[in-house]
């Protein structure tokens, strides 16, 4: 990865407004009008560069906002869509059809393994799911139908880490596509840099970081991009999960601010991880020696910005997650929630929230205990307070 710096990247960017406006100035518009009727013909066969047509095909602010998060993972071209499963879902039938197969980790957002494993069959896409930390096991799955590797950088919720590299190179020895949602892990590792062909993210969480709208994007090759939204068969411009130009701009001015906040969520999270595995309770955090990626995830990263703000702790029981979580609520410490990169701490059980997708026997088989709470550290000013707090919790609920 060596000089390539993802913040660097989009700062470089320069954008006026209409007016000079210091921010690019929104398009309200959901048509565009051309000046000839041969332009139009044109613009359809996807031949006029610069000219706009209709905003689910694309607008002026969704651009800036793809240009600047292409730059970002280092990709030629990106496509922001509604929401991160508004981009997931595109990308696989985009890439596969009656007949084709996924192997994707078994690990990932309750969301898109509820698509993998009950719509896509449907449709005649079959998944396999493997447990992405064992290569061996991920090429014993790959078929003459595969089209896929599928996997998340950080895995959510037990942030196991995928060797994106290794993954990559397993994909080109069987001219597969490796596609990569690098939602947790924005900044800290570019996939694309070591070898993914396609990069998602769900921009709902740190990537936006307030909380107050969803969002995708798919980064790739202009190939690739320019087939999701071709008129006549693209899946970005057919299923219609597209932006809109009033949340992209939005989401654009929350971008400029990403490399601040992703530093203090990782030094936040690194700080409670070493403290509470030093009292002695059960942290998993990839920044942690006792991580079983630890090693390889240092190698992906780029050390600014961080093993992340995600971090899990199993207090036991599904009993003492939830008193833990309830009394931390009423401390303000952070919200009982889903989702994740926020300003303030979120916390869950994954098992009975947003792993709920996968069935019970399947969760004790890859570790989802019970007693497992997910935390999205927050941006909090001074996090011993906090340490302090979170540990006043668990002592008087006896955690410790
Ligand atoms: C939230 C999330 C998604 C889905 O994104 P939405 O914006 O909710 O559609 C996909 N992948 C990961 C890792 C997520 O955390």
């Amino acid at each position: 990865m060596n000089n390539f710096n993802p913040a660097d990247n989009i700062q470089d960017l320069q954008y006026f407004g209409e007016f000079g406006g210091v921010n690019p100035s929104i398009s309200d518009s959901s048509t565009y009008t051309f000046l000839s009727a041969k332009t139009m013909f044109d613009t359809f066969e996807g031949n006029a560069e610069g000219c706009y047509l209709y905003s689910r095909h694309s607008s002026p602010s969704n651009l800036y906002l793809a240009k600047a998060l292409a730059a970002m993972e280092g990709t030629e071209a990106a496509n922001v869509s509604a929401s991160g499963m508004g981009a997931i879902t595109p990308v696989l039938l985009q890439l596969c059809g009656n007949g084709e197969h996924v192997v994707s980790s078994r690990t990932i957002y309750g969301g898109t393994y509820a698509f993998l494993k009950n719509f896509a069959p449907r449709l005649g896409v079959s998944t396999t799911f493997v447990d992405i930390t064992k290569l061996d096991l991920v090429e014993a799955a790959i078929t003459p139908a595969t089209k896929i590797i599928y996997c998340e950088t950080v895995s959510n919720p037990l942030l196991e880490v995928a060797d994106i590299e290794s993954l990559a190179k397993l994909a080109k020895k069987y001219n597969l596509k490796l596609v990569v949602d690098n939602t947790f892990s924005p900044l800290s590792v570019a996939p694309a840099k070591l070898g993914a062909d396609v990069v998602i993210h769900s921009l709902t969480k740190f990537i936006n970081g307030s909380s107050d709208t969803l969002g995708g994007v798919i980064c790739g090759t202009q190939e690739f991009i320019d087939a999701l939204k071709n008129v006549n068969d693209g899946a970005s411009m057919l299923l219609g999960a597209t932006m809109d130009s009033l949340r992209s701009a939005s989401i654009m001015k929350n971008l400029r601010t990403l490399h601040i906040r992703m530093k203090q969520h990782s030094h936040n999270a690194q700080y409670l991880a070493e403290k509470f595995e030093a009292d002695g309770i059960k942290i998993v955090y990839p920044g942690l020696k006792s991580h079983p990626s630890h090693e390889i995830y240092k190698t992906m990263i780029n050390p600014e910005y961080g093993f992340g703000g995600m971090m899990t702790m199993d207090v036991g029981t599904l009993d003492k997650a939830n008193a833990l979580m309830e009394l931390m609520q009423e401390r303000n410490i952070g919200y009982l929630a889903v989702s994740l990169g926020f300003y303030k701490t979120l916390f869950s059980a994954p098992g009975t929230s947003t792993s709920s997708e996968i069935p019970l026997d399947e969760q004790v088989q890859m570790g989802l205990t019970d007693g497992l709470i997910r935390f999205s550290i927050g941006l909090d000013n001074d996090i011993e307070r906090t340490y302090q707090m979170m540990k006043q919790c668990m002592k008087e609920l006896a955690i410790m």
